[in-house]
């Protein structure tokens, strides 16, 4: 096929050095080197160190037969994907540069930007199924997730079976065998394995390599992909890849953009699966804007920072809060209580998060007064940022989840969930004191 294509003269000049450095002493770099140039050769933009924002729509081709190669790459008719840029719903530089670093925190083959963490997730979703399809899914889920997959991918003719996250290989198998008669019944398939681990809000782990042996005893491991929402522990505390995932899914809003000032989303993986979510981000539009790739590129030089530091300030905080007498118990991952949790964490995750639920005695008015007390964290949604954020699941980002369900995944009213940042221990500590106080 390649034979017919009019040969380029002259191809387009990547953003890529020829021969990038990626080794010292005979081993690979460690990906916080790696984030401070991996993919950008600044001989290329006039000896920029940074690279440029690059605010065009489309690209100009050297010549009409680069041209139609480039699309040929684009559409699939050539094997190999794209060779240069076309269009800037496809790909542009800044995105290119992020989508190869994002691929390296998590060993991935091949990384893709999306322009918020839903839209990662709803794309992952729709270019994996079909009419009569059923998505396996762990609970809970991030509610707009959880809705997705209930209400949204239902009008598509894709029903789902969920299990908690929590369970065993005997219910895994269970679950696999439901899900595949539902499917026969439907006449479709199970082309989607989707997991969150650590939940949101709850912090409850999945234990991805028991539902990787599941996936594989029931169904065709090249057809039915395991997905898995990191945004709790990723990218430092848990590489899902190494456990029997295909594909990560990330709100880079969240600790990789780390600074509350952006939104945006990420799947990474195996290329074979990638191929098919990145042919639909192309057809529906969805990947970040080049301004927020270029942000989310500063932030990953100090991912790793931010998130070792913000790591050890909840330890300490955690520490503080669990013998409080106003405190009933907390959802931390450095302090599980059950066992089947403590083997998932110790074989999966490499540290606790900053992320936890804290249940505080009595109910929604107590957490209220807690909330309304703080001084130094802030009362917002969202996680990840340097700054400390609490708030009150039950009532606002799972206000959607009846309340059966809620109950049963341990939503609870006096649940108040807390983003530790990167602030001073010491004033976090006098904070949460004071604000209990209040209760
Ligand atoms: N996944 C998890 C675990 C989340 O907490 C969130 C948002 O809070 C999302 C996905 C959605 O991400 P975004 O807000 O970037 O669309």
């Amino acid at each position: 096929m390649t034979d017919a294509i009019d040969p380029i003269d002259q191809p387009t000049p990547r953003r890529k050095p020829k021969d990038p450095v990626t080794t010292i002493d005979g081993r690979p770099m460690k990906p916080s080197t790696l984030m401070m140039g991996y993919g950008y050769d600044p001989v290329l933009s006039e000896g920029s160190l940074k690279a440029p924002i690059f605010l065009t729509s489309t690209f100009a081709f050297e010549n009409a037969a680069a041209g139609k190669r480039h699309f040929e790459g684009i559409t699939g008719k050539r094997a190999g994907g794209a060779e240069g840029l076309v269009y800037s719903r496809f790909n542009a530089p800044n995105q290119e540069i992020l989508e190869d670093r994002l691929a390296i925190w998590d060993g991935a083959e091949e990384a893709l930007s999306f322009s918020s963490g839903m839209t990662a997730i709803a794309i992952l979703m729709l270019a994996a199924c079909k009419a009569g399809d059923v998505i396996v899914h762990s609970g809970p889920l991030y509610a707009a997730s959880e809705g997705f997959v209930a209400k949204i991918m239902a009008k598509f003719g894709v029903t789902y079976v969920d299990f908690p996250a929590g369970a065993t290989p005997e219910q895994l198998d269970a679950v696999m065998q439901q899900a595949k008669a539902q499917a026969e019944a439907q006449g479709g398939e199970v082309p989607l394995i989707y997991l969150e681990s650590p939940g949101n809000p709850t912090n409850a782990l999945v234990d991805i390599e028991a539902v990787r042996d599941a996936r594989d005893a029931h169904f065709d491991a090249d057809r039915c992909p395991i997905a898995i929402d990191n945004t709790f522990l990723g990218p430092l505390w848990q590489r899902p890849l190494e456990h029997g995932a295909d594909l990560v899914v990330y709100s880079l809003t969240k600790y990789v953009g780390g600074h509350s000032d952006l939104v945006a989303g990420s799947v990474s993986g195996k290329k074979r699966f990638i191929d098919a979510i990145r042919a639909l981000r192309n057809t529906m539009g969805g990947i970040a804007d080049p301004n927020t790739a270029w942000m989310l590129l500063r932030s990953l030089e100090t991912v790793e920072l931010r998130m070792e530091r913000a790591g050890k300030n909840a330890e300490q905080v955690c520490a503080f809060l669990k013998s409080h007498p106003k405190v009933e118990g907390l959802g931390y991952l450095g302090m599980i209580e059950d066992a089947r949790q403590q083997d998932i964490y110790d074989r999966h995750c490499e540290g606790a998060g900053s992320t936890f639920s804290v249940f505080i005695k009595g109910g929604e008015s107590e957490c209220f007064r807690f909330l309304d007390a703080l001084k130094v964290a802030k009362l917002a949604v969202s996680l990840g940022g340097t700054e400390t954020l609490a708030s009150h699941p039950a009532s606002m980002t799972h206000l959607s989840v009846p309340d059966e369900r809620k109950a049963a995944l341990g939503i609870t009213d006096n649940l108040v969930r807390i983003s530790i940042g990167i602030e001073d221990p010491d004033d976090l500590i006098a904070d949460f004191r004071q604000a209990l106080e209040a209760v």
